[in-house]
């Protein structure tokens, strides 16, 4: 069997558009091939498992391997291969048609960088950097291997070939402008990149490895090594696994696992896992927040089956939530559409929300479980909740299970508790209660004394979006104003106590009286409880004139 023939497709030269319009990002084309050679892998375990497939598995991986002589670049799987009738409709047909009904839909779009970046264009992908490309491909059937061979041009050649194992191996002749897919360490910067958690073992090279030494070995005998394939990736990694089966070292380590060179533990973590009503699982890390938002290199990746796709979560993850850490994925959110479309998509929404309703979820456990610990870590997450509680009204209504306000003397009170403390004496004429607050524990330091010696609480609000936040409670909140410690009509804005006082009858201010002599306990004192002039004390404690001048 031999045969030429001609690619069925509309665009006369379709490769020159291909190279054109994804010029950007050549790079994908290494994850496109190997995501079809674990489709394949994984295809072919699927027909083993329910005896469609009678074949010896064995420890199916897959491989890259570098020709640099030769200027090839090969991907070679172990998995459910193509037979030639496979070949011509999903290679010939199928994956062209898909191509060109791309390139027919986006080609006036297609410079806006926004949608090609998460595209992927499939096998074809593999003529952004090759001029010439090769299926060497048998199938699990018992079929006679072929030999494909495409040059760029839209004719094909498939011919007989004499591969003797089941599975597929593409063979990609790297044009002169793209050497760089020749290099190794690029090769390999790639294949960590998007390949780092893949479902099936990916061989790249071998590597040495020290064994343990014999029982009998003497003291200065070298450590055995042995030559053992070099798998770049972990086909099982955290995220895919149940939260039952993880323990706290696991999700720690799978953070350096993720950000190998981020040496600060995260705070803490919150494993989603969802399948209805869509798909999608992740692990999140709360990291020890700076206060500079823009700060950010490790980013929330984004993953589809467990094929890295990007780190702009942007639009599919809350905007307070993309300065968390982690993994997401799923296989519902539709790549292919520019950012603005993906915010508006159904699916993506609900996505959204449910990933804040987690987050709100586990601070309010955290909070719980352990109220002092959740203190003691308010400051490094304050920003995160802060920002949420700006920006998403779900989060804002759930923040009273977690939200703190700390006051300059390092009591944290939640909403609620903070409100029945301050409301009996911090209540102005318009009966708003008053929180004061201070910005900086220092700076306002005599107006902050002044302040407490009255009994007031002070807040210490310190971080950048406070202001927003302070009025964003003004205006959610029944009844309450802000005023920072050292505004001059802080005074004004208080009740006068002589308020409270009338507000009492005079049993109560018979019973107060009471109370406050036997506190006293010493006949010389008179106790007296009558609204007072101004600044005055709600109650006054007088000492005869006669004791004062025994003294002098
Ligand atoms: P997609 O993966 O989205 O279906 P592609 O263009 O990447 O589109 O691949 C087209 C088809 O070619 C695949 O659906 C599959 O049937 C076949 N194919 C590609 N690579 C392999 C491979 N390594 N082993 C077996 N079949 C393959
Ligand atoms: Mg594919």
């Amino acid at each position: 069997m031999s045969q030429q023939g001609k690619i069925n497709v509309a665009v006369e030269n379709i490769f020159p558009l291909i190279k054109k319009f994804l010029y950007s990002d050549h790079e994908i084309f290494l994850r496109e091939l190997i995501s079809n050679a674990t489709d394949a892998t994984l295809k072919l375990k699927h027909l083993a498992s329910i005896g469609e497939a009678s074949v010896e598995l064995g420890d199916q991986q897959i491989e890259v391997k570098i020709d640099k002589d030769g200027k090839k670049l090969h991907i070679i799987d172990q998995g459910i291969g193509m037979t030639e009738d496979e070949v011509q409709k999903y290679i010939n047909e199928v994956a062209f048609s898909g191509a060109e009904e791309f390139l027919e839909k986006y080609k006036d779009t297609a410079s806006d960088s926004g949608i090609i970046g998460h595209f992927g264009l499939g096998f074809y992908s593999a003529f952004m950097v090759a001029d010439k490309v090769e299926i060497m491909t048998k199938s699990y059937k018992d079929e006679p291997a072929v030999h494909w061979s495409c040059d760029g041009s839209p004719n094909y050649t498939i011919e007989a070939a004499d591969k003797k194992d089941f599975g597929t191996e593409i063979i990609l002749h790297i044009s002169d402008d793209e050497q760089e897919f020749l290099e190794e360490s690029r090769i390999r910067e790639l294949l960590v990149k998007y390949n780092k958690f893949m479902p099936v073992p990916i061989k790249f090279g071998t590597k040495t490895i020290t064994l343990d030494k014999p029982e009998d070995a003497k003291e200065d005998d070298p450590a055995p090594t042995e030559e053992v394939d070099n798998i770049i990736n972990n086909p099982n990694p955290a995220w895919t696994k149940q939260p039952s089966e993880l323990e706290d070292k696991d999700y720690k380590e799978f953070y350096i696992e993720l950000y190998p060179m981020q040496f600060e533990e995260p705070l803490f973590n919150i494993h989603l896992n969802v399948d209805y009503p869509f798909n999608l699982t992740g692990i999140l890390y709360f990291p020890k927040m700076t206060q500079d938002l823009n700060v950010q290199k490790d980013r929330i990746q984004l993953y589809q089956n467990q094929v890295f796709v990007t780190d702009n979560v942007e639009g599919i993850v809350p905007e307070f939530l993309t300065m968390l850490r982690g993994v997401i994925d799923s296989p519902d959110i539709p790549l292919n559409v520019s950012r603005s479309y993906l915010q508006a998509d159904g699916a993506v929404k609900k996505i959204s929300s449910y990933i804040t309703r987690k987050v709100a979820d586990k601070l309010k456990s955290l909070f719980n479980e352990d109220r002092k610990a959740f203190e003691e870590k308010w400051n490094d997450i304050k920003i995160v909740i802060e920002y949420g509680m700006l920006s998403e009204e779900k989060f804002f209504e759930k923040s009273d299970a977690f939200a703190l306000y700390p006051t300059v003397d390092g009591t944290y009170y939640t909403w609620s508790e903070l409100m029945d403390k301050i409301k009996p004496t911090q209540t102005d004429k318009d009966d708003k209660t008053v929180i004061l607050y201070a910005s900086n524990k220092d700076e306002q330091h005599s107006y902050l004394k002044a302040a407490k010696d009255k009994g007031y609480e002070v807040l210490l609000l310190d971080s950048p979006i406070v202001s927003h936040l302070m009025q964003k409670l003004e205006t959610s909140k029944e009844k309450v104003s802000f005023a920072r410690v050292d505004a001059d009509h802080v005074d004004n804005l208080i009740k006068k106590e002589e308020d409270q006082i009338s507000k009492l009858s005079d049993d109560e201010k018979e019973e107060l009286k009471t109370s406050i002599t036997e506190a006293i306990d010493n006949s010389n004192f008179t106790v007296q409880v009558e609204p007072m002039s101004s600044d005055a004390a709600p109650f006054i404690i007088t000492q005869p004139e006669f004791m004062r001048r025994m003294k002098e």
